[in-house]
């Protein structure tokens, strides 16, 4: 039996006996052990970040940047070990583990950065002859602190894109992580614990769903940044309609090969590797690939050969592409979709099988457009092609959704590319490529079920503060 690891509240390691054993998807065996924090914990951590927040808005820049530069160093120096614990947590390979490692450790650094240049603006008000004289400075203002909630899918970096914005804005945060994997985000509290952030600056604590609502209702905390299935979101988004609520909700992802397209081996690995990157658990994971007619006899044989080359097993291999979903009931959820579509005339092009949580990369076609694999959130291995007759056609079945997360638009015309940008329904168009990408600069979120609000390192900054104005007269 591994160690406890203990959780963090108001900066401070703790622990109860009501403990939480951490498995492994792959083959079930018990990786970690926590416990979940009890009520009066979990009150303290409220309290003491009620307590710092008006401290921490003060805190300097360098103080903010030197925190971030320093969990960014201590997880690279810890690199090997952190990747070996996202993949034994959650069952992504290896291979995923060490570039999520590597974006944490990105995604810190990049937030010390913009934690020093976050200043604000200067704003000439005399454009108006009543306000001859006057001139404003409008500065940011942290709206309190921030209750960060994340899923199972990516136990790190998810947590980051919580933790350095707040940090990067002073403003005190609480991480309630996913019950299956709550392991990295306590390593997290652990190199957080080593810098000199004041007590009450940040607090990690596991707790059942069951006591998730209180925390979220807690009129200390104004802010509540979700990321995580639309239902969970959605009843968060009902029950503090006065809050400021980010939701980073789920999609169905598409990818489009339009007409012109060239080079289609490109595209067929992209789109393979990226519809069963984590098993298909990521919110930007390729479910849907839409393909112009002229283009469906060539691309379509080398995306199953693709697929099919994916190399899938044991996580904790160094050439694993595709591990385990996280659990043996989600493999079969998935399982019991593409059965559902196979019943309603689908055809199965590669893969289709399940064994134990480890379902095979699977490519679909001929889909009914109202089978879930189709139009819900798949959430796992399972890639649904369809053919149209044109790039018009593919971009409004890309936007005939109930979501809107992000978009790739394989494409070689510029004005194709504008024409994608303008016309889809989405937050963000990757062209070139798959949806999958995403870097720290980029403000990431979606429209219509795929949430509400915009993440990444600056636009969360904005987002957990408020602006200020001081108008100045005499001038
Ligand atoms: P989930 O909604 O089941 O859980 C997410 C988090 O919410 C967990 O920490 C969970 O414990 C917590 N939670 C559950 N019930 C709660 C309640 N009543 N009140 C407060 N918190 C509660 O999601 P999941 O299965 O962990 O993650 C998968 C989902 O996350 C998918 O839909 C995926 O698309 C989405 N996701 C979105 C993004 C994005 O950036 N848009 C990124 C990753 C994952």
């Amino acid at each position: 039996m591994a160690d406890r690891t203990p959780y963090w509240i108001a900066g401070s390691p703790e622990t109860s006996d009501d403990l939480v054993d951490v498995h492994n998807p792959y083959d079930g065996r018990v990786v970690g052990q926590t416990a979940n924090a009890t009520p009066e914990q979990v009150e303290n951590a409220v309290a003491a970040a009620a307590a710092v927040a008006a401290d921490a808005a003060r805190l300097p820049a360098a103080a903010r940047a030197a925190a971030l530069d320093h969990v960014s160093r201590r997880l690279a120096e810890r690199g090997d070990e952190v990747a070996a614990l996202i993949s034994a947590e959650n069952g992504k390979p290896l291979m995923w583990a060490k570039a999520e490692l590597g974006r944490a450790v990105s995604t810190f650094r990049w937030a010390a950065e913009e934690a020093r240049r976050f200043s604000g603006e200067l704003m000439r008000l005399d454009t108006d002859p009543a306000a001859a004289g006057r001139m404003a400075v409008v500065r940011r203002f942290p709206k309190g602190p921030v209750l960060g909630i994340s899923p199972f899918n990516f136990p790190l970096n998810l947590v980051a894109h919580k933790v350095a914005p707040a940090i990067a804005v002073g403003a005190p945060i609480i991480v309630k992580p996913a019950p299956a994997t709550p392991l990295s985000a306590l390593l997290l509290g652990e190199l957080l614990a080593e810098t000199e952030l004041p007590a009450g600056m940040f607090s990690v604590v596991p707790i059942p769903n069951e006591r998730a609502a209180a925390l979220v209702a807690d009129p200390r905390l104004p802010v509540v940044s979700f990321t995580g299935s639309g239902p969970v979101g959605a009843s968060i988004q009902a029950a503090v309609p006065h809050k400021h609520v980010t939701l980073e909700l789920g999609g169905n992802a598409a990818a489009v090969v339009c007409g012109d397209y060239g080079d289609l081996d490109w595209a067929a690995q992209r789109i393979a590797l990226f519809s069963n990157y984590q098993a298909g658990q990521s919110c930007i994971a390729v479910q849907r690939v839409i393909v112009h007619r002229d283009q469906a006899a060539a691309f379509v044989p080398k995306l199953v050969a693709a697929v099919q080359a994916l190399k899938s097993g044991d996580p904790a291999a160094a050439d694993t592409q595709v591990g385990p979903m996280i659990s043996v009931a989600a493999a079969e959820r998935v399982e019991s979709w593409v059965a559902e579509a196979v019943a309603a005339g689908a055809r199965v092009l590669a893969g289709g099988t399940r064994d134990g949580a480890t379902y095979a990369p699977t490519v679909l076609s001929d889909v009914p457009a109202d089978a879930k694999v189709a139009c819900d959130e798949v959430f796992g291995p399972v890639l649904v092609v369809s053919t149209v007759d044109s790039d018009e056609a593919a971009f409004a079945a890309v936007n005939d959704s109930a979501f809107g997360l992000q978009a790739g638009v394989f494409t070689g015309n510029l004005q194709t590319a504008f024409t994608a940008h303008a016309t889809l329904q989405v937050g963000g168009v990757i062209v070139g490529d798959v949806p999958s990408f995403r870097a720290d600069q980029m403000p990431y979120g979606g429209v219509k079920g795929s949430g509400t609000g915009r993440e990444g390192l600056r636009s969360a900054m904005d987002d957990y503060t408020d602006p200020r104005v001081l108008v100045l007269t005499g001038l």
